[in-house]
């Protein structure tokens, strides 16, 4: 098909080597970084969504995105011209344990298109059939799981959260079989294609792979064509880009999990194939995000048993897989000592960023001493004890006056009568401590209460609604995604008769599938 304003430049492609065998029979890919494989049309691809300020960003108008041929494009029924489709082939430590050759099981990448204001992004789609990384699988995926990835992707984009986008949903008018909790109840569900969109979806598992195999030549191809494409400010490095483009990833790793920590989002299944080298959130599966505040919560029940990726230990796991990408790398580097100085960057980056999200989110004009960090763990401890909702106590922090402490603008957070009374003495405490803190801060209260509106967001994908959004587009009707996509533009904005999305989580989805249960299964 012709598309005369796309601009297309696959360079991941031509500069990497490719597997010589093409298609989808699944297989061993050594000594190549990806397989050309095609989409599997879809019986009826039909547009459910999309995202108007990410389609302006790549250039792209109403007029093209409404055309019959791109629903037709984006459910891999047909190519733009200048599309080249690949799957990506990598590995990954899953759970803790290294798990060999994955590779992009679902996805296939179309192109890397270049944008108008120079930028490039490679379209990507999620559930376009089987590829070489299938595994026995079906390269599909369930409408459930696509509403979940293509919502949360573009609200985490508006909450700040460097992420990966989403560009469409598209219904396939097929439907696929998933055992949604591996327990023998498998269930005809709506299939759907997501497009993806960022500027590289390399993933740590992408250069784990090559150096499991002993494969260094691959490896370093792979790690030069990343600092080329995807950090050109380092490619002037010389000898030093390897430690330099190590430390980048790094520090990213720990800006994102700090804005994980901040926005209570769980992404769920934290394994090196789901890190991105870009320090994106990439991979949206089982994720969740916090109702009533609790580091120990995961959504991922097929983590239940040894919740390794809960939501307090994000900041650590993430730690944890950059000793693994270091190690990965160590065969580039004569000497270890810059892969430790970039793990300590991680941990240098995180505490600074611990220190600006404490101040923003308590309306500091900064995080001066240990005080105010213990200041911020007390009050995590007693939103914890008192079984407080997260987004809500945070909100509710900033109408606080500190002339008259008073505990009324946190009643909308409590889940529970009894959980507020076991807490309401340390509260009370709490908040005269708060109060003495802010009067000797150099914010006045009206720079106090815009800076905590613009770190504590009124709005985020409550595991709820998004479970309501789904149950009804299962019925047809996509009125709800809709909605939800449009509520989540302007997260950190109260915004009038939308009440019912910045609501704490009603009693029935307290412990209901979709809700707070949630399995990699999509
Ligand atoms: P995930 O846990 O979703 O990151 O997936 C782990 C691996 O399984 C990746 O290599 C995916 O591409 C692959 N995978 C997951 N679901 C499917 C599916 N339905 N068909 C083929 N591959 C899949
Ligand atoms: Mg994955």
């Amino acid at each position: 098909m012709n598309s005369e304003p796309l601009r297309f430049d696959n360079r991941l492609i031509q500069d990497l080597p490719g597997d010589e065998e093409t298609g989808p029979r699944v297989r061993d890919v050594r000594g190549a970084v990806w397989s050309a494989v095609m989409p599997t049309p879809v019986a009826a691809p039909t547009l459910l969504a999309y995202s108007p300020e990410l389609a302006a960003q790549l250039g792209w108008g109403p007029d093209l995105l409404e055309s019959a041929d791109f629903a037709r494009v984006f459910g891999g029924n047909a190519l733009y011209e200048g599309m080249q489709p690949w799957a990506a082939n990598y590995g990954g430590h899953q759970f803790g344990h290294w798990a060999g050759q994955l590779g992009d099981g679902r996805a296939i990448s179309l192109g890397e298109l270049l944008a108008p204001d120079g930028l490039r992004w490679e379209l990507q789609l999620k559930g376009a059939g089987r590829t070489p990384y299938s595994r026995g699988a079906d390269g599909r995926a369930v409408l459930r799981s696509s509403i979940r990835e293509f919502l949360c992707s573009e609200a985490m984009h508006h909450l700040g959260v460097p992420t990966t986008r989403a560009l469409s949903l598209v219904g396939t008018g097929e439907s696929v079989v998933r055992d949604m909790f591996y327990d023998g109840h498998p269930a005809a569900e709506p299939g759907a294609v997501v497009c993806r969109v960022a500027p590289s979806f390399l993933r740590f598992g992408s250069f784990e792979l090559p150096a499991s195999r002993g494969d260094s030549a691959l490896l370093r191809q792979l790690v030069d064509f990343c600092i080329a494409r995807d950090f050109p400010e380092l490619a002037d490095a010389g000898a030093e880009r390897h430690a330099q483009w190590f430390a980048q990833v790094c520090e990213r790793t720990a800006v994102l999990v700090a804005h994980w920590m901040r926005v209570g989002f769980v992404h769920g299944v934290m394994n090196t194939d789901n890190l991105s080298i870009l320090g994106l959130t990439i991979d949206y599966g089982p994720y969740g995000w916090v109702d009533d505040y609790d580091p120990d919560w995961t959504p991922n029940t097929t983590d239940a048993q040894g919740r390794r990726y809960r939501f307090g230990t994000q900041p650590q796991v993430a730690y944890w897989n950059l000793t693994r990408l270091a190690q990965a790398l160590a065969p580039l580097f004569d000497d270890v000592a810059p892969l430790h100085a970039g793990l300590a960057r991680f941990q240098a980056v995180h505490a600074r960023c611990e220190r600006d999200d404490t101040a923003a989110k308590l309306g500091l004009d900064a995080c001066r001493d240990a005080d105010d960090l213990a200041l911020m763990a007390d009050w995590l401890q007693i939103l914890h004890d008192g079984e407080m909702d997260m987004t809500l106590a945070f909100r509710g922090l900033i109408d606080f006056d500190p002339q008259a402490p008073d505990v009324a603008v946190l009643e909308e957070a409590f889940y529970s009568a009894d959980r507020r009374a076991s807490v309401l003495p340390a509260l009370q405490g709490w908040l005269q401590a708060y109060a003495q803190r802010l009067q000797s801060d150099r914010l006045d209260p009206s720079q106090r209460r815009q800076r905590m509106g613009a770190a504590n967001p009124v709005y985020v994908l409550r595991n709820w609604l998004a479970q309501e959004a789904i149950e009804l587009a299962e019925q047809g009707d996509l009125s709800g995604v809709h909605a939800l996509q449009d509520v989540l533009r302007r997260p950190y904005e109260v915004q009038p008769g939308r009440e019912h999305y910045a609501g704490k989580r009603p009693e029935w989805a307290r412990d209901k599938a979709g809700c707070s249960m949630l399995s990699c299964s999509s």
